[in-house]
């Protein structure tokens, strides 16, 4: 990659003379997070005020418990960060409860566990291959080897999620807990269907909406809050916040929820993530973002259009959300292949499973896009018939092994992107 120009280590001077060599690192991310089309789904670009929050002096400090009632004194300040981070979950998400301590998706889905469950209980979750997370009982993860986790998928001749057996399963198993959402599921989740069969077993109805939560606040996908018990989520992907999470429910449970994460599972939380988190919330509840989250949708849906114009299997036929999952299996190109041709091109991506796949997870048929970080520089649906001529002609230099056309792919991509400044990024 090419060196960090003078201005973009200006922008960290403490680091540049602290330590060159990591501050150079930094540098040279900025410039590839601002010459290349970012198309992973889970991924965005913070604003430069959530950027700022969480390089604040609130890392300092140690603050176990809740606000009023920690284990530490000098709270004065970190218990109004705290609360303010939790009464905005709760405006912007319509929920009586909301904890915002978990470090991430993965240990906030862990504390739901260790709420409602004992270890060895049955969990009901979608499997990982068809677009569930590793966390929703999945045998790889810790939660799929200390809780016995069940598994359901999506239908072959639709690739929706098959209520029957979600349905069958449930009342054969009659798991403690159920989760639904996923990571590589480019359709409207019905939370009502769900919440229906969770209510039918006696479950806990987990909504894991990690992916869609911008999309939720932003009124552009329906909301879980009638339907869940639980509400898992993390704040750094369509939410456009820090890396971080948040747990929110009635308030019947707010006790065992906050009991899991704290003292169950997690020591001191960060607040300096915390302060992030308050300030993308207040950025969500603004009414800008729900024109983020509707266009988010709008370029994911041109963007599918575009590509099935070009002859591209999607998984579903289509998107209703953020994400678009691309079967390479009729262009004969496989999914690592393509995703790192299409990296060489200043296209990133991520290979993924589709469901069904008779390929190996490592090496699968598929690859994962979506549209909440090149939606955050301001491209519209116009654009995404470049994009899809992008990714379209990338696949087929792969096919060809034309790394003279990545190359030039690549220079298309930056110069577009260079008219579309990120945001929190410094400016050149
Ligand atoms: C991203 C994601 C998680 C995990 O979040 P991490 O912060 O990576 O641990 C959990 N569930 C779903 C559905 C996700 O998409």
């Amino acid at each position: 990659m090419s060196q960090p120009r003078m201005s973009r280590s200006l922008s960290h001077p403490a680091l540049s003379v602290a330590d060159p060599e990591l501050a150079a690192l930094v540098g040279a991310e900025e410039q590839l997070q601002a010459d290349t089309l970012r198309l992973i789904p889970s991924e965005n670009y913070v604003s430069a005020a959530v950027l700022e929050a969480t390089g604040t002096v609130l890392q300092n400090k140690y603050s176990e418990g809740y606000a009023g009632r920690r284990y530490y004194e000098g709270q004065q300040n970190i218990d109004q960060v705290e609360t303010l981070a939790v009464e905005r979950a709760k405006a912007v998400f319509g929920v009586e409860h909301a904890n915002v301590q978990p470090y991430s998706g993965s240990p906030a889905n862990l504390a739901a566990y260790l709420a409602f469950a004992e270890p060895g209980d049955t969990v009901l979750g979608m499997a990982l291959p068809m677009g569930g997370h590793l966390t929703h009982g999945w045998g790889v993860s810790a939660t799929g080897t200390w809780f016995r986790g069940v598994q359901y998928g999506v239908r072959p001749d639709t690739a929706l999620i098959d209520f029957d057996e979600v349905r069958d399963l449930a009342r054969k198993e009659r798991p403690k807990i159920i989760f639904c959402g996923g990571t590589a599921v480019p359709r409207t989740i019905d939370f009502a269907a769900f919440g229906e069969i969770a209510r039918e077993v006696d479950a806990v109805l987990v909504a894991d909406i990690a992916h869609i939560a911008g999309l939720i606040a932003g009124g552009a996908h329906p909301s879980p809050v009638p339907h869940a018990d639980v509400i898992s989520t993390t704040t750094h992907k369509t939410l456009r916040g820090p890396r971080g999470a948040m747990l929110m429910s009635r308030a019947s449970h707010a006790k065992a929820v906050d009991k899991a994460v704290f003292p169950g599972l997690q020591g001191g939380p960060h607040n300096h993530t915390t302060a992030a988190i308050a300030v993308a919330l207040r950025e969500a509840a603004a009414p800008s973002f729900r024109d983020y989250a509707h266009a988010v949708v709008a370029n994911a849906k041109a963007l599918a259009e575009a590509l099935l114009a070009r002859g591209y299997d999607l998984v579903s036929g289509g998107t209703d959300n953020h994400l678009v999952l691309i079967d390479l299996t009729s262009k004969e190109v496989p999914g690592k292949v393509a995703a790192k041709a299409l990296d060489r091109a200043g296209i990133v991506v991520n290979y993924n499973t589709v469901p069904f796949d008779p390929r190996k997870p490592f090496d699968p048929s598929g690859i994962r896009i979506g549209t909440p970080s090149l939606t955050s520089r301001g491209l519209g649906t116009d654009r995404m018939p470049l994009v899809a001529e992008w990714i379209d002609r990338s696949v087929q230099a792969a096919a060809k092994g034309d790394e003279g056309a990545l190359t030039v792919i690549r220079g298309e991509v930056a110069e577009l992107m260079a008219a579309y400044p990120a945001p929190g990024l410094p400016t050149a």
